[in-house]
């Protein structure tokens, strides 16, 4: 059974999160009431972000897994990629405690949140465009109501995007690209990855190597 009480505790310790009954998108909707019937244990929510709300790093991933985030609450856990997200946290020492891919495993995240792009769990993990923007205020209202964060890192090219539209920028003057550092017009700094997904490690386009190097530049840039 989804624990209720630690997706309210998280849900409340930051801003920005979707309302439980969030309705903005009807595909995400049906494919929600869907999920309620077949996996009545599940969450089947939008997922809330979890993390510190004295945060310097934001991390902004896709959307949460149907047997992951979407099952457990809580962003990547659960999820094929927390299983390298989170032990590269702990590396870098912006979590605290063990990762146990369940939302009761006591893990606490330092100066740093995990979000996503779209909060819903999508049907084949793709979001439509318009999923993407219905879902921007909630990432907006997120990073306007944290004013320590000072670098966002983008899991792939849906969050890049998600970060620039939030920011108004250009998206030709950004080019996604693995490991690179851009400054936006505000002073902040994004830095992109290729997504930690299960297909992206299997086909070796993101080792644990590269994706430790992004977190080698975000601490360069925290220092
Ligand atoms: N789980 C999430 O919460 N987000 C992703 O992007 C992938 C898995």
């Amino acid at each position: 059974m989804a624990n209720l009480k630690l997706i309210k505790k998280n849900r409340q310790a930051l801003p920005g999160n979707a309302p439980l009954d969030c309705a903005l998108c009807s595909r995400l909707v049906e494919f929600r009431n869907a999920n309620q019937q077949k996996f009545p244990d599940f969450f089947n929510g939008p997922v809330p972000a979890f993390g510190a709300s004295d945060a310097e790093l934001l991390i902004v991933g896709l959307a949460p897994g149907l047997k992951g985030a979407n099952r457990t609450g809580r962003p990547f856990t659960g999820d094929y990629a927390g299983d390298l997200l989170y032990p590269t946290l702990l590396k870098f020492d912006f979590v605290e405690g063990s990762y146990d891919a369940r939302i009761d495993d006591g893990l606490e995240m330092k100066k740093a949140i995990i979000t996503n792009a779209v909060r819903c769990v999508p049907p084949q993990n793709k979001t439509t465009s318009e999923e993407e923007s219905n879902c921007r205020p909630f990432l907006i209202e997120q990073i306007e109501k944290l004013p320590t964060i000072k670098i966002i890192l983008a899991l792939g090219g849906v969050a890049h995007k998600a970060v620039l539209s939030t920011y108004g920028e250009k998206k030709s003057a950004f080019k996604f690209a693995h490991n690179q550092m851009h400054t936006l017009s505000n002073g902040l700094m994004l830095i992109d990855s290729y997504h930690c997904s299960r297909y992206n490690t299997n086909t070796k386009r993101l080792t644990t190597e590269m994706f430790e190097d992004v977190f080698h530049s975000i601490k360069g840039c925290l220092k």
